[in-house]
């Protein structure tokens, strides 16, 4: 059975079948699988508690009696097994019990060093020092990064949501309102519109609070000259999308209009640079270029974007000197900015999907600077 939200079945089968492939590659029998996306994207599963055990022929996913029907309903690509204990611990039991096998993979990244010593006391003493293997690179996380058509169409249709979001409040700001009205208005339309929550908290930071990068709604008041950033996201059946522009409250200063030009800009070459084989370093690098010829590489405090997908910030990093090529199917942001200490801020960025011939951006929400 496939995931009831989704418009076609997705294939689980295909995606554990790849994941086969890639252990066989890295000469591992078994994979345990914990971390709850990566679980979500092989079996379907919503949950917020099981554990996923892949051998070459067989796939089980542990979790507790809580989930059973949902367990039921989500996942067909894997044998759903009720457990009263800790889901981690009863699949390696499995993963330990299955003839032949000697030994599984764990991914580092997502097991604490508390978590492993708890999982190694529940193998049998002659396995306890060699069968679970740190894998070297993360398999499932990898597979993640270049996403399927069923993903795309779901990442398209949030990320033109978060367009839509972006339209209705350009029609309520108005210089004096909290910036948590704004806010709140958005998140409020997120949630009429479809959206399962906000993928990170909304940021709406106005004046001279547009010049921190992550500044979170507060109370303060609109005012009625300056910029505007607003980055928010949403999750639409476990994918989440990512968005910012930055608008202008009055008449922009010449100045201020030549800054936003130049992010505007850089953020352009950018989404040019993206394509299958590039490296994230080069794409970093159109854009950065861009602000250092307008004097401006000091303010550019962050890397140029990130992968995004069932979780908000995902590999590849889109940053100098990051080796990585980008692939068809991969979803990434492309998120310049500039940010000048007490005065303002800027950043605009889209989600670009890389395509076989160049990139396509999901969010075309307009970027020449509106006045408001
Ligand atoms: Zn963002
Ligand atoms: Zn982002």
């Amino acid at each position: 059975m496939s995931d009831p939200c989704y418009p076609f079945p997705v294939d689980y089968f295909r995606r554990i079948g790849l994941l086969r492939r890639r252990l066989t590659r890295a000469g591992l029998p078994g994979l345990l699988v914990t971390h709850l996306p990566d679980l979500r994207y092989l079996s379907g599963f919503t949950g917020s508690s099981a554990a996923l055990a892949v051998t070459r022929r067989a796939a089980s996913l542990f979790t507790d009696g809580r989930y059973m029907t949902q367990a039921a309903e989500e996942v067909a690509a894997a044998k759903v097994r009720i457990v009263s204990g800790p889901p981690a611990v009863a699949a390696v039991e499995w993963l330990a019990a299955q003839p032949g096998l000697d030994a599984a993979g764990f991914d580092p990244a997502w097991t604490t060093v508390a978590e492993l010593t708890r999982l190694r006391a529940a193998l049998p003493s002659r396995l306890r020092r060699s069968f679970l293997t740190a894998l070297a690179a993360p398999l499932v996380e990898r597979l993640r990064q270049v996403k399927d058509e069923d993903e795309l169409a779901v990442m398209r249709e949030a990320a033109l949501l978060g367009c839509k979001l972006f339209e209705h409040v350009l029609g309520i700001i108005r210089p004096g309102m909290a910036e948590i009205e704004v806010a709140a208005e958005l998140e409020h339309r997120a949630r009429l519109l479809g959206a399962e929550g906000m993928s990170f908290d909304t940021i709406v930071a106005s004046g001279a609070r547009s010049a921190l990068p992550h500044g979170r709604a507060t109370n303060s008041p609109l005012p009625t000259r300056g910029f505007l950033t607003l980055d928010f996201g949403v999750i639409l059946r476990g994918y989440c999308s990512d968005m910012t522009r930055t608008v202008y409250l009055g008449k922009p200063k010449a100045g201020e209009r030549n800054a936003y030009e130049a992010v505007f800009e850089a953020q352009e070459a950018g989404i040019a640079a993206v394509g299958p084989g590039a490296s994230c370093g080069e794409v970093d690098e159109a854009a950065r270029g861009v602000l250092r010829k307008a004097g401006l590489a000091e303010t550019f405090s962050h890397s140029t974007g990130h992968g995004v997908g069932l979780e908000i910030h995902e590999p590849p990093r889109i940053g100098a000197g990051q080796t990585t090529r980008l692939l068809a199917g991969m979803v990434v942001t492309i998120e310049p900015g500039i940010y000048l200490a007490g005065k303002y801020g800027i950043r605009i960025e889209d989600m670009v999907a890389v395509t076989r011939s160049g990139g396509q951006v999901l969010t075309p929400a307009p970027k020449a600077l509106i006045e408001l």
